[in-house]
């Protein structure tokens, strides 16, 4: 099959639905779907019979409304078309009903007390704003799969879905306000885009199900330095070994086939490290197609013999995994608000929007680090490693310098042919091409989007995404009414340009923002720097959190105090897997290999004394086995009694802060002792893969 209809085939998308409803029925779909209208109940049904005789053509026998709770992954729950006829029979059915709203018993996932037991009904509703596809597993079963919101009785957001199409809808009605004050009465509605870059990492399937800190944990949590790490940048965009292009080959059909646009794949920079990134679309379809890649990434490398690894750091010493949230907002008539324009009056609402986002990120700085919060993720920021865990802006210096003189109220000259000469006087010159790519900066404007680069590589990009878009709503809210209320908008459109950048310019750094001098300065400006996720978590417990949240309809107080402790909690429950897993390999595997090896020296050690030979070299390891083997004896027992004391803990909060501060320090200490006997202990008596075998037998 060719790839034109390769892509998409697994899709109900507009073309399918085009061929197969009638006229106005399409019509009033596209309507709900475009324009946010409310969906016809009597446009239902027939879509619903639409999409079952497509996909039984297609050979699905299931349905399933698809949806994502609050654990960061999907869920699903399986129901035939089936249903009995009168003759004994049976019929494929699909009412508007079933297509409509699901009911799924809810009751084991995470609600943070919004939902008691006994109450333990959740709905799924559909979101038709995000098209069903179908999903294929390996033996060929089919799956019709809707994607859906998931929410509880009384209408709450048990779900990720739920409060990013609320975002959606308050940023699209704030910009519309914007753009309608300074001239623009074409664009009716407004979307939020996103194109996330994912990294991976893939390993041979015989060396992970050997170790159980992977298979559990889904990093190493020990694992003695291979001889050769990622210094000598061999590995980034170089050439793909033919595994692994033959797994991105069958990966890309798969993604294609449910019409999601795997674009760019290539080496990265730590061994057996990759990325693959989709084209942008909405913020909603990309978090759905988001998952849809980290789970086919998953199920393709089982096929292939391998495992996908989407831990943030899976291995010590070299670098971990991110994602890198591209995002930006269009128009319906096509216009990117970040992109530079031809025309001053172009460049007068780019450079209000870009001051809009400015301020927002600068005032929630605290919100933005908090969506990127999980275990995983502290093993990235705010550890020694990229991103740093301080937000700021990368602007490059050209637009610095244009904001700079528009804050002074300075003349602006153009200077450089590179740039698009607009200026009328006051009005700048905008760079066209922004070329100086920071790669340190974990928020950087690159032309014409942002780039949010500290998201975890596992993570949902639905949080970062709600934030973004509230975060945009609120300042450009603030902005519509000052412009609405203004006689000559030009003259108050420039003066909020310029107030903006004078409060909120502190949280723009061009610099490294590796170095230590950045730390310092950071700390000057007053900008925050939360090393850990559970302190980042608290920024979801404020007033401000609160109210810029309820203002715009995204959260409730219950919604989002909920949501904090459910990831508090999920912190804890992170760090006790890894502790009981680190418990587990030391108790069975490494102390009994050291044992082993041990009492080989020993003996080896009385043969040489029997031929009257000495022992030097036996006696000298056998002595720095035993020191290690005592000391990681002795941090097991304290990982075990920490362990058990923190378990023991009530407070949802306190219980992760011990969990931070002691548990995982245990956990580290342990893996010191563990490493050195790595080092001696020969390779075939040491129990588990190496750094070596995980890395580069790929
Ligand atoms: P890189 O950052 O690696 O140089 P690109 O600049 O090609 O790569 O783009 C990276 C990602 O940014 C892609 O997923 C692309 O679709 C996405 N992107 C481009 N334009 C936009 C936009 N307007 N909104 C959101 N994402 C975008
Ligand atoms: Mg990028």
């Amino acid at each position: 099959m060719e790839l034109t209809q390769i892509f998409g085939s697994n899709v109900f998308n507009d073309k399918v639905m085009k061929k197969m409803l009638p006229k106005q029925i399409y019509s009033s779909l596209k309507e709900t779907i475009e324009r946010d209208a409310p969906l016809r109940p009597d446009i239902a049904d027939i879509v619903a019979n639409a999409m079952k005789d497509w996909a039984i053509a297609k050979g699905a026998t299931h349905y399933t409304h698809w949806f994502q709770p609050l654990t960061g992954i999907t869920a699903e729950k399986h129901d035939s078309f089936i249903s009995p006829s009168e003759d004994g029979g049976i019929i494929m059915e699909f009412s508007s009903k079933q297509l409509i709203q699901g009911e799924p018993d809810a009751s084991s996932f995470p609600s943070g007390g919004l939902r008691a037991t006994f109450e333990a009904r959740g709905y799924t509703a559909w979101d038709c704003t995000s098209p069903a596809f179908l999903k294929e597993d390996d033996n060929g079963n089919v799956t019709l799969t809707i994607p859906t919101a998931f929410y509880s009785y009384n209408g709450e957001a048990l779900d990720k879905k739920t409060p990013l199409l609320r975002s959606m809808k308050a940023v699209s009605r704030h910009a519309l306000r914007v753009l309608k004050a300074l001239g623009n009465n074409t664009s009716t509605k407004v979307v939020s885009t996103a194109g996330p870059e994912q990294e991976y990492f893939l390993v041979d399937k015989k060396y992970f199900m050997e170790r159980i800190d992977l298979m559990f944990a889904g990093r190493t949590i020990f694992g003695a330095p291979a001889p050769k790490g990622q210094e000598l940048e061999d590995q980034y965009f170089g050439a793909i070994k033919d595994r692994v292009s033959d797994y991105m080959h069958d990966l890309d059909i798969e993604l294609w086939k449910m019409g999601i646009t795997s674009k760019t794949k290539h080496n990265e920079v730590a061994p057996a490290q990759f990325e693959l990134a989709t084209i942008f679309t909405t913020t909603n379809i990309a978090t759905d197609h988001n998952q849809l890649v980290m789970e086919t990434m998953q199920k393709v490398a089982f096929r292939h013999n391998l495992v996908c690894l989407l831990h943030e750091k899976p291995y010590a010493g070299i670098n971990g995994s991110g994602k890198h949230n591209n995002w930006s907002l269009l128009t319906n008539d096509g216009i990117n608000l970040l992109e530079p324009g031809n025309t001053p009056s172009e460049n007068l609402q780019f450079l209000i929007f870009l001051s809009a986002l400015i301020a927002a990120v600068d005032r929630h700085a605290d919100i933005l680090r908090a969506t990127c919060a999980s275990a995983g993720n502290d093993y990235r920021l705010g550890a020694n490693e990229a991103p740093p865990a301080i937000i700021s802006i990368f602007m490059g210096e050209e637009l610095t310098e244009i904001l700079e003189k528009i804050s002074k109220g300075e003349k602006i000259s153009s200077k450089d042919a590179q740039y698009v000469r607009v200026g009328v006087d006051t009005l700048p010159v905008i760079p066209r091409d922004n070329t100086d790519r920071n790669r340190t900066s974990p928020f950087a404007f690159t032309g014409n989007k942002f780039e949010y680069r500290m998201v975890g590589s596992a993570q949902s990009i639905a949080g970062p995404n709600v934030a973004l878009n509230t975060i945009a709503a609120e300042a450009l809210d603030e902005i519509a009414t000052r412009l609405e209320n203004a006689d000559n908008k030009n003259t108050e459109a420039q003066a909020i340009i310029k107030e903006i950048y004078k409060k909120h310019g502190r949280i723009i750094f061009n610099g490294n923002n590796y170095s230590g001098e950045w730390i310092k300065e950071a700390e000057k400006r007053g900008l925050p720097n939360v090393k850990n996720s559970v302190d980042a978590l608290k920024a979801f417990s404020t007033d401000k959190a609160l109210k810029l949240f309820e203002k715009h309809d995204i959260f409730t107080h219950k919604e989002l105090h909920s949501r904090y402790e459910i990831y508090v909690e999920h912190y804890s429950k992170q760090v006790n897997i890894e502790a009981l897993a680190a418990i587990d390999m030391v108790k069975k595997q490494f102390i009994p290999a050291a044992l082993e090896y041990a009492t080989f020296l020993a003996d080896s050690v009385m043969s040489f004394n029997a031929v009257s030979l000495t022992p030097t070299v036996q006696e000298n390891l056998l002595k720095k086995i035993n020191i290690l083997m005592t000391s990681s004896y002795k941090n097991l027992s304290r990982l075990e009694s920490t362990l058990a004391k923190t378990q023991g803990i009530n407070d949802v909060v306190k219980k992760a802060e011990t969990y931070r501060d002691e548990v995982v320090a245990v956990v580290q200490l342990l893996r010191k002792d563990i490493d050195s006997l790595e080092s001696i202990v020969p390779r075939d008596m040491w129990p588990v893969p190496t750094y070596t075998d995980l890395l580069f037998k790929l």
